[in-house]
């Protein structure tokens, strides 16, 4: 079968995109695959999965694989790169290799010669290729325990840091946020010693502990960067700089307070278009849950609002949302601050508070740009509010996001910010709320049985669970347990009975229940569901409801 026909067939692709990217095969001269990627019709992966089908082959998702460093040892970059092919590990004899094309006798051959053993070929994606290959290769060269461990030991030795050192050591704690994935960087004073932290899924990680003579040195370092004022210490001040790490340039964002023990920084790391551009059966929801979010985008007009605090993932199923949208059909107009992905065929604009250009002033002259499809990248205030109510009573479907902490608060939120009962009953469409969790390490879990707490609560919330399971820590998840997130969500739809009580003020309680009769799953359930599927752990369910 053609790799077209298979797409087709599994409605990864539209007859329509499929002519598209014919059409600049014929013009680029790329094979078509490429073409698919770099139109974003599908994504790397979902290419590299097909093919795997294709061909006969496993796929491997190599970002969430761990490589052996052992292995990289015998295989120098020069010869993986060349040969495009990674190993993972050896068992039995046999080495695992990742390859990105489905016939590469070349990396099979290579293994054979070097090794004399054989070698067993998974499939991924180019894109995930490129980007590990450089990273493993990276850490095995510049290891980053070390380089600040050597700074660590230069310091107690002598009593100062060499001052050419910072550099050094904030690239490298830099560095490791990426290879972690953190979000976040927190460098503090505790107990007289400066502490490195990583928020990494929502949670803070340790990183390093540095004498506290070296504070000065690391905080003016980051100031530098970010152009803020060196001499001052007593004010909080926020700053950026970009941060180019094997080719990719990441924006930081510095901010720092003063706190009784010395400055306190905190680096945001901001990941804007590397990240997967997740589709939305890859962000874990219930399937019920997914197939219905599907059918909502179909609609021609009103508001779907994602809603959960900061952090819960709520932009990325904004675009998981949007890529569900035939965007060759439908005129997608975006509102962002930043813009995190790219999406192709949509207009994506970014708010520029500093010249004035914010989301009011582009949500007013977007409607005249005949958009079908609006993303308003935060209801935050009456009048982005006003907007989105406007835009999609003109005949527009408006998604955006607002921080609230379940899907039925919304309602008395937007009231808040001033929303008129009536166009507010008659405009909304839906309201999910969202979470992420964190997924068990699939290389450390071990279950065991209940215990009287679970027991109960199992039991009070009518649902059956076997075994707990949980990560016991191993060197892949950095004892941590968990590996990578998923998304759980209630999906309050909008029906009539629900537009009515709306209209007439029904009670948070009463709306509740209207919601959940109308088939809304609440959160809490939706998340011990994940607990009783071995997925994620009771902890981790209380740690994101609360
Ligand atoms: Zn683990």
């Amino acid at each position: 079968m053609r790799l077209g026909d298979i797409l087709l067939e599994r409605k990864l692709l539209t007859e329509q995109e499929l002519n598209i990217a014919l059409n600049v095969q014929k013009i680029t001269g790329n094979v078509l695959g490429k073409c698919l990627t770099s139109l974003g019709f599908i994504t790397s992966s979902e290419l590299a999965e097909v093919l795997a089908i294709q061909h006969g082959l496993e796929y491997i998702d190599i970002r969430h694989y761990p490589v052996e460093t052992e292995l990289l040892k015998i295989f120098p970059k020069n010869i993986t790169e060349s040969a495009k092919f990674l190993p993972l590990e050896e068992t039995d004899g046999v080495i695992k290799i990742v390859v990105t094309e489905p016939s590469n006798i070349v990396a099979l051959d290579k293994v054979k010669s070097i090794t004399g053993k054989r070698a067993k070929p998974y499939l991924t994606d180019e894109e995930s290729f490129v980007d590990i290959l450089e990273k493993v290769y990276y850490f095995l060269e510049n290891p980053t325990e070390k380089i600040i461990e050597d700074a660590i030991n230069a310091t107690l030795t002598t009593g100062i840091t060499p001052p050419d050192s910072f550099p050094r050591i904030v690239d490298a704690v830099l560095a490791e946020g990426i290879r972690r994935g953190a979000t976040d960087i927190h460098i503090n004073i505790n107990a007289g010693i400066v502490s490195i932290f990583y928020r990494v899924d929502g949670i803070l990680e340790p990183g390093y502990f540095l004498p506290r003579t070296m504070h000065t040195g690391l905080v003016s370092r980051i100031k530098i960067l970010s152009r803020l004022d060196i001499a001052e210490q007593r004010l909080p001040q926020d700053g950026s700089f970009i941060f180019t790490f094997i080719g990719k340039k990441y924006e930081v964002r510095v901010s720092t307070i003063p706190t009784v023990e010395g400055e306190s920084v905190v680096l945001r790391i901001l990941f804007g278009g590397s990240e997967e551009f997740y589709s939305l059966n890859k962000l874990g929801f219930n399937e019920t849950l997914s197939l219905r979010l599907k059918t909502l985008i179909k609609k021609p007009n009103g508001i779907m609002l994602v809603v959960g605090p900061t952090g819960s993932g709520k932009s990325t199923t904004l675009y998981a949302l949007i890529r569900e949208i035939n965007r060759l059909q439908r005129s997608v107009i975006t509102i962002e601050d930043p813009v995190e992905y790219r999406i192709s065929f949509a207009k994506q604009s970014e708010v520029n508070e500093k010249i004035g250009y914010d989301f009011a002033l582009a949500g007013r002259n977007f409607m005249r740009h005949d958009p079908d499809v609006i993303l308003l990248g935060e209801v935050r205030d009456e009048e982005t509010g006003k907007i989105a109510i406007r835009a999609s009573i003109t005949g527009h479907l408006v998604l955006s996001t607002l921080h609230t902490s379940d899907a039925v608060s919304s309602i008395p939120r937007l009231f808040d910010l001033g929303a008129d009962r009536f166009l507010l009953s008659s405009s909304l469409l839906a309201v999910l709320s969202q979470r992420l969790l964190r997924k068990i390490c699939p290389f450390c879990k071990t279950s065991r049985d209940l215990n009287e707490r679970e027991k109960e609560i199992f039991l009070s919330a009518g649902l059956h669970c076997e075994k707990i399971y949980y990560g016991i820590g191993c060197k892949i998840c950095r004892n941590t347990g968990f590996f990578g997130r998923v998304a759980i969500g209630e999906l309050m739809i909008i029906n009539e009975k629900i537009r009515d009580m709306i209209y007439e003020g029904a009670s948070f309680n009463a709306l509740t229940e209207a919601a959940k009769e109308n088939g809304m799953i609440p959160l809490i359930i939706d998340g011990l569901k994940k607990v009783a599927d071995g997925v994620s752990t009771l902890d981790d369910v209380e740690r994101v409801i609360g």
